[in-house]
This record gives C-alpha cells, sequence and structure tokens, in this order.
C-alpha cells in the first residue's frame, strides 16, 4: 500500500466550510489529486480538552461548537462514518502513551467538518478524532505525532487542523486578507523552521512573536503533529498554500509525502470573503 500523505490545513474561519475561495478551492484539489485513504485520523484544535482520547463511535455526530454564525452553519451536517477499527489501531500505535477510545462524549468539531466538506465533500471517508490533551507540555505532542508516523502505511491521511497564527482578540472582522507585520513574521519563520528542521519546531515558542501569535496553544498544537511526522522520515516540509485572514489568522498548509499540488500551484487565490458577523467566537 502507498503510504498515505499527511496534512496540516489552516482552517481560519468556520464559514470557510460553506464559502469558496482560494483556500477551499485548495483543499479540494488535495482531495481530488491526494490517494484516497482508508480512513482520516484528524488532530483538531477544537477537541483540547484534559485527557488523550480519540473517537471510537460508528457513527460520529457533527458538533457545531461555536456561536453567533448564520444559520446554514449550524444546519450542516457531516455525516461521514466513524472508524473503530481505526480507533484501536491508533491507541495500539501511540502506546505507552495512554489513549482512551471515546464512545459517546465527542465527534465531528468544525476544525475537522470546515476542511474535510472540501477535501471529500461527499462525506464518505470514515473518520476519527484525536483529541489535544491540554494538560500536556509541547514535547509531549511532539512526541506523540511521531508515534503516528507508521499508520500513514496503513492507509490512514493524519489531518492535523489548527493555524499557525491564530489570535481572536486581534481579528480584524472587515478585513478579510489583512495580515499584521507580526503575523507574517512568525509564519515566515515557521516556513523556513518547517523547511530546514521540521523536528526543532519547537523553537518557534521561542520566537519573539510567539506571544502574539500563540495566545493560546490548541491551534498551534496541530502543527507540531506534522513536523514531527516529516522529521521521523527526515523530510522537510513545504507549504502547500500560503495566505491571511483578518489580520492575525495564518491559513497556511502543509504538506508530507506525495499530496499533488504546489504551493506555485495554489498561489495568488487566497482571499478570504468579507461578511463574516463581528460578535463569533471560537473559530
Ligand atoms: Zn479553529
Amino acid at each position: 500500500m502507498t503510504d498515505m500523505p499527511a496534512l496540516f490545513i489552516g482552517h481560519g474561519s468556520p464559514m470557510n466550510t460553506l464559502e469558496r475561495n482560494g483556500f477551499t478551492d485548495a483543499w479540494r484539489t488535495l482531495g481530488r489529486r491526494m490517494p484516497r485513504p482508508r480512513a482520516v485520523l484528524c488532530v483538531s484544535a477544537h477537541w483540547y480538552f484534559g485527557a488523550t482520547a480519540v473517537t471510537a463511535m460508528p457513527n460520529p455526530r457533527t458538533i457545531h461548537d461555536f456561536y453567533g454564525f448564520p444559520q446554514p452553519l449550524f444546519d450542516f451536517d457531516y455525516p461521514a462514518p466513524g472508524a473503530p477499527d481505526v480507533a484501536a489501531e491508533v491507541v495500539e500505535a501511540v502506546k505507552p502513551v495512554w489513549c482512551g477510545l471515546d464512545q459517546d462524549q465527542w465527534g465531528l468539531d468544525h476544525g475537522t467538518w470546515s476542511v474535510l466538506a472540501h477535501l471529500y465533500p461527499d462525506a464518505d471517508v470514515p473518520v476519527v478524532q484525536l483529541s489535544i490533551n491540554a494538560l500536556k507540555p509541547l514535547d509531549y505532542h511532539v512526541e506523540l505525532g511521531a508515534r503516528l508516523a507508521p499508520l500513514r502505511k496503513r492507509g490512514i491521511l493524519v489531518l492535523a487542523s489548527g493555524n499557525i497564527v491564530h489570535n481572536l482578540g486581534r481579528l480584524q472582522w472587515n478585513q478579510p486578507d489583512l495580515a499584521y507585520d507580526w503575523a507574517e513574521r512568525f509564519d515566515d519563520a515557521a516556513a523556513r523552521q518547517l523547511a530546514e528542521a521540521p523536528g526543532d519546531v519547537l523553537k518557534l515558542a521561542e520566537h519573539p512573536d510567539y506571544a502574539a501569535a500563540v495566545p493560546t496553544p490548541d491551534h498551534f498544537i496541530p502543527l507540531l503533529y506534522l513536523a514531527c511526522m516529516a522529521a521521523a522520515e527526515g523530510q522537510p516540509l513545504a507549504p502547500l498554500v500560503r495566505g491571511h485572514a483578518m489580520g492575525s489568522i495564518s491559513m497556511a498548509c502543509y504538506g508530507l509525502g506525495d499530496v499533488g499540488l504546489t504551493c506555485e500551484e495554489a498561489e495568488g487565490a487566497a482571499t478570504l470573503p468579507p461578511g463574516v458577523p463581528p460578535d463569533q467566537s471560537n473559530i
């Protein structure tokens, strides 16, 4: 079996689920060009809580974990099946790290389905989610991510979904393609680090703009999973898509393996549409 690629996708606003823009077009292209996986294992920024767990129910529910968005987003359903067998493989792969099997607490959150709505719009690829253990330090996630790398040989697409720069307190809702200087500096530093030494990705936590770019670690940690998978193979990471949204969000995406898309191809189309309501949170 061909090794499946692994991805880090900067997911941005949940409205990307329903919108079409340069980023979502790139995600659709990836979905068409990548080899079809047996299942997706998503590490989503939005399942950030006090344990390591993987969804193991046969039919995960669609979780609408936000408020203040238009009704069509709450009506959106992503009925992909779960994969209890894949969940069990994840538990084995990460040992001796303990990972619980979640039968009824979580499901698929918008960090997962806002991207999969474009990667696999027919919701016909089974999906499991791995939580981000909020009680653990960053290096725990680097170690855990490296343990997931062998799953690529078993037909599993690891999808890490977050944002390298994610500061909700400084969003400029009415400037969809704005990038603050500090956001660009940090995003550029991440690109250099991932190209030169992805295994040293934690050096980014010492960057002078880290505090502004990563005020909370939930959207940054998914990047660690892809970076250490790349490091485990001695591979550098080049961006698939780059761009910024609303000042303080980086939309950069990275891929490991043969994803069938280059940054040059995706370049120039990356502008988010305006019209996002001002009272939303938790994107
Ligand atoms: Zn998010």
